[in-house]
């Protein structure tokens, strides 16, 4: 196949291929310019809109949008009534926000490790990190895979703790046929560029309780209510809230790219497929587990290095993979690895299953506006550097 672009031999391919990227057609376009010239720029009627298609996709009564995933993770912890010498556990192999919201409202996050072969959170961990001070539960379904719900509540609700989900990866996804959105006290979805909808940057929170739907609308906006008491220009601030308002430009986005979650998430298995069929047969490489009560739509794909089976590390593998023009990433850093979790004073170890994994993953490029080829030129990279590594 030749020798490796990495030591001066033809790469792969001669464009650099991305981890991810938008698609963005004509339709979303005229959605946004036709906001731009009308009445409302931001709290207009597209975020209404916008709210009502996506509790319509999930299936829940409720939706509340944020400027962003973080944002709304930070409302959904204040409206559980997180706080000061709470406790909440998360995943160690997410986006540091999951863990950060918690640190917002003033109270701990405890990582519980994940199961080697899904990546995701292990109930059974859950329970044993389980203490007095637990007050939310913020599971992720990390690469768009569900976890498992139904224990996951079931644990909760032995212990009236409110379970957050953190569906930044997995909207479209269904849990025993039940969609993502639906499952849990509260959901986050988020809308970033990358995400498998985007509104450019935005979020959401999913519910079918009207009292934390209130919270969380009353926490996006200053903490503010109308009121006419005193007269029409009268409002109140009842409490603290912050401005995490989206723009009606965000909406508008956000409800055209919402109509084509399906054709996104066609074209999403349509590639999975593709790396699927070639990753199962190639030495050196562990792929996902999917468990089967997840109806998975992707919004990542994480291939585990076998190391035992390879010369060379993930770094050297990842280096080589990024010189043949496949634009390899990983997806995560374990969160307490970062200097400011070890500033708080997590300890490496934590985690033993989450930190193996971290040593051994790489994130594959995967988004629906790929061809084919793109696809085909990711695996003939894998099959290149790979096959020079095996021992
Ligand atoms: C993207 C993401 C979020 C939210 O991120 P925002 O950029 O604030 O929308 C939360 N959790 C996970 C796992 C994510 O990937």
């Amino acid at each position: 196949m030749g020798s490796l672009a990495i030591f001066g031999g033809a790469p792969v391919r001669s464009r650099f291929l991305p981890y991810a990227k938008q698609s963005i057609d004509e339709d979303d376009c005229k959605a946004v310019t036709d906001t731009l010239m009308s009445d409302f720029l931001t709290t207009g009627p597209a975020v209404q809109r916008f709210e009502k298609a996506l509790s319509e996709a999930v299936g829940a009564k409720y939706a509340v949008a944020f400027s962003n995933g973080t944002a709304a993770l930070h409302a959904a912890c204040h409206a559980a009534g997180l706080g000061h010498g709470d406790e909440g556990i998360t995943s160690p192999i997410t986006f540091a926000a999951s863990a950060n919201c918690m640190l917002y409202v003033g109270a701990k996050p405890v990582f519980a490790d994940i199961d080697e072969e899904t990546f995701n959170i292990d109930p059974c961990e859950i329970e044993k990190n389980m203490t007095s001070r637990t007050k939310v539960i913020i599971p992720v379904d990390y690469t768009g895979q569900a976890v498992d719900m139904d224990t996951i509540n079931a644990l909760a609700k032995a212990n009236r703790i409110t379970v957050i989900e953190d569906a930044a990866h997995s909207l479209g996804t269904k849990y025993k046929g039940r969609p993502v959105g639906s499952l849990a006290d509260m959901t986050e979805f988020s809308f970033h560029a990358v995400k498998t909808v985007t509104a450019g940057e935005g979020g959401a929170i999913t519910t079918d309780d009207e009292r934390l739907y209130k919270a969380l609308s009353l926490f996006r906006t200053h903490g503010i209510v109308q009121s006419q008491k005193e007269g029409p220009w009268f409002y109140e601030q009842m409490e603290l809230g912050y401005n995490y308002r989206i723009t009606d430009i965000q909406c508008a986005l956000g409800i055209s790219q919402l109509a084509k979650l399906k054709e996104f998430a066609v074209r999403r298995n349509q590639i999975k497929k593709i790396y699927n069929d070639a990753f199962s047969n190639m030495d050196g490489l562990i792929l996902q587990k999917n468990a089967p009560f997840s109806q998975t739509i992707s919004h990542l794909y994480m291939l585990k290095l076998d190391l035992p089976q390879l010369k060379a590390d993930r770094k050297t593998i990842f280096e080589a993979l990024r010189a043949e023009n496949i634009g390899v990433h990983v997806h995560y850093i374990p969160v307490y690895f970062h200097p400011y979790y070890q500033k708080l004073g997590y300890k490496r170890g934590l985690c033993p299953k989450a930190e193996a994994l971290y040593e051994a993953l790489i994130t594959v490029p995967f988004f629906p506006a790929m061809s084919d080829t793109d696809a085909h030129d990711v695996v003939t990279g894998f099959e290149k550097v790979i096959g020079h590594y095996l021992k």
